[in-house]
Formats: structure tokens, sequence, C-alpha cells
């Protein structure tokens, strides 16, 4: 008796992505896309993930473990962001679920946003197109928006990844000083790399200009910064966080803002996201905010759906991503019938 067709598999998009990505995957599978501007709340996202047995998922969407004992087809959670902190990555590789992401590709982007931040936070940029639309460019003037300089300073650069060694790369070309914290010895940890120079973190504290963050979150570098560090900076230094907003204790960089022992911030991330409209970060002035946008270049984004859905596909050809963020998973088999993992075949 001929075997009937295997039954299409279902792929839930959380938002709509590039539309050349989403084509490449509606040739492989039925594709259900989220058309709201705002993510899926939890009650739609249960229930299309009880039923899918394979989910593109943003920053924005929170996968945790309740959410994943929920989803029993699902065998791929692929995430549009290098980061995964938004996933229950321990849960997932319990459950058998690869969890794919897109690292590489949004390097460039999001190292341009990072100098952009430093420049517009250092010259006042934001400020002074704000005054200019509000009407209270009056003359030119001697001490008006008096800013810092960004060349021949130096940028203190917190977690050497792909992002982190991205930035000498554009400091070089404002004669900056380069100094950088890393972590394992299969990175350039000790010496130099390029222009820059591996430091500890109370040095790079006390002599930066600049502080940019690169680490992931992670249950370690939560609030790496806080009080202590800010108290430990360079009078007048300035922070740009295009990590993640709770890798930096708020209250405290806002103190630390308030008593200008910090010159200013540029933050592409906070914490919560959105921010509360009400935050008091939103009345300083020498902050520049920008809504977590790091990686929102056409290009990029192209370039990151087609990850997304080749980290997918991956898995329904019974294979990791090649993009794996749990790379130790023992992938679920795709149906009841299978016993052994689908990895072990
Ligand atoms: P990556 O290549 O994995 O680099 C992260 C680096 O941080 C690694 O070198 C890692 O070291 C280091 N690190 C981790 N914990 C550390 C610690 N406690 N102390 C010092 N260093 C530590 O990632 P990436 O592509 O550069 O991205 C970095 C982060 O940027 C992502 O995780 C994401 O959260 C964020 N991001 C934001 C945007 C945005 O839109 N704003 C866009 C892209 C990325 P080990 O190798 O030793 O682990």
């Amino acid at each position: 008796m001929p075997r009937s067709p295997r039954p299409l598999r279902k792929v839930f998009v959380t938002r709509a992505i590039d539309p050349a990505a989403l084509a490449q995957l509606r040739a492989a599978a039925e594709v259900e896309v989220w058309p709201g501007e705002m993510p899926p709340p939890i009650r739609q996202l249960r229930g299309a993930l009880s039923h899918a047995d394979a989910v593109i998922s943003m920053v924005t969407d929170k996968i945790d473990a309740p959410l994943i004992a929920s989803a029993p087809r699902l065998r791929v959670i692929s995430n549009l962001a290098v980061g995964v902190d938004n996933i229950d990555l321990e849960a997932a590789t319990r459950a058998g679920i690869a969890v794919g992401h897109t690292p590489g590709v949004l390097t460039e982007a999001t190292a341009d946003l990072a100098f952009g931040l430093l420049m517009a936070t250092a010259r006042r940029i934001a400020e002074g197109d704000l005054q200019v639309r509000a009407g209270k460019w009056r003359t030119w003037g001697p001490m008006t928006l008096l800013g810092r300089d960004v060349h021949s300073a130096t940028l203190g650069i917190i977690g050497f990844g792909a992002i982190g060694q991205a930035m000498p790369r554009r400091a070089i070309g404002f004669g900056m000083r380069v100094l950088y914290l890393a972590r394992r010895s299969n990175k350039p940890k000790a010496g130099r790399y390029g222009v820059a120079t591996a430091v500890s973190l109370s040095r790079l504290l006390a002599e930066a200009d600049f502080v940019s963050i690169h680490v992931p979150l992670t249950p370690e570098t939560r609030h790496m910064i806080g009080a202590r560090e800010f108290s430990r900076m360079k009078p007048g230094a300035i922070l740009i966080n295009t990590a993640r907003g709770p890798v930096v204790d708020q209250d405290a960089m806002v103190a630390a803002l308030k008593s200008r022992r910090l010159a200013g911030a540029g933050l592409d991330v906070t914490d919560p996201e959105p921010i509360a409209r009400r935050d008091p970060l939103l009345q300083l002035d020498n902050v520049v905010i920008t809504p977590h946008i790091g990686s929102a270049s056409i290009a990029t984004r192209g370039r990151m759906a087609a990850i997304a859905v080749a980290n997918v596909l991956d898995v329904f050809a019974g294979r990791l991503p090649e993009f794996c963020a749990n790379p130790r998973v023992r992938l679920r088999p795709t149906d009841a019938a299978s016993s052994r993992p689908a990895n072990d075949r």
C-alpha cells in the first residue's frame, strides 16, 4: 500500500518578517504569520504553539518552561536575534527542541548603531536637533551645546565577542585608544587585539571616556554595571549599551547621570522594554535612547530572516540548525512513532 504523504509541517512566525525569507518557508511548510504590530499575547502564542512544529520568534516573545511544556510537537525555536535571553534554553534542551539564532550577520549593523549612539551622546546631537525643531536656535553660541571629544578619547569595551571586536575597527578611524574586557582563553583575552588592549574591569572603568557594553544577558551579567561600577568610572564618562537593558542597574545609572558622575548614556536597550513613560531616564537631557534598533537595517534584517528560516529547514531535514544556541540538544522525534532522537539516526 502506498504510504500516505507526510502532513505539511506547521510554522508559526510571531511577526511579519522579510517577504523573500517567508516565501522560502512557505514553499516547505504551512506558515501562519501573526499579523499584528504588537507581539502575540501569551494566550494566542500558546494556542499557536500547541500545534506548531516550529516557531520563528522575536526578542519580544518570552518562551519559558510552561510555554515549552504546552507545545508537544515543537522541534525548533528559531529566534530572529543573536541573543536568546528571551528563551528558557534549558527547558528547550530538556524537551528536545533546538534553539536557532542569527549570530554574525548583525554584528556590523549593531556596532554601527553603538558608535552612532556614542557620537550622538558625546556631541549632544539629539539635544541639538530638539532645540532646532522647537525654534530655540536663535544664534551661534560660543558656549552652546558643548560636548565631549570622541577623537583621541579612550573607548572601553565590555564583552569582546563579535560586536565587541567590531568596535575597535570604528574607533581606529577616530584615533581612539581602545581597552577591552574579555573572558575565555579562546578569545584574545590577554595582550593586544589590533589597536585594542586587554585590561581588567577596574582599569577599564577607571580609564575609559566611553564604556560600551557587548555581553549577552545571563545570570552572571545581570546588573554587571551597578552603583559600584559607576563609582569607579572616570568622572564625566559616557555609557553606551546596545546589549540588553538588565546588564545595567538602571536605578544606579539614573543616580550616576543625575550626579553628573556619568556625563551621558546612549541606550538602545532598557529595562523594561519599552521603557515606562514616566521612567526618570526620560527626564534627563544627557541621555539618548533608541527603541532597540541595533540590527534594524534593511539588509541585515533580510539576512537575519534568511538564517532564521534556514535554521527551521535544517531541523525539518533532521539535523541541528547551522546556528544553534543549544548544540547539545537531542532533537525530539518528528512523531510519536519514532522512538529514537532524530540526531541519533
Ligand atoms: P558574542 O559574539 O557571543 O559575544 C558576547 C561576548 O561577551 C563573548 O565574547 C562572551 O565571552 C562575552 N561575555 C559573556 N559573559 C561575559 C562576562 N561575564 N564578562 C565578560 N565577557 C563576557 O555576541 P555578539 O554577537 O557580540 O552580541 C552580544 C550581545 O549583544 C548579544 O547577546 C545581544 O544581547 C546583544 N545584541 C543586541 C542587539 C540590538 O539590537 N541592540 C543586536 C545584536 C546583539 P565568552 O565567549 O567567553 O562567552
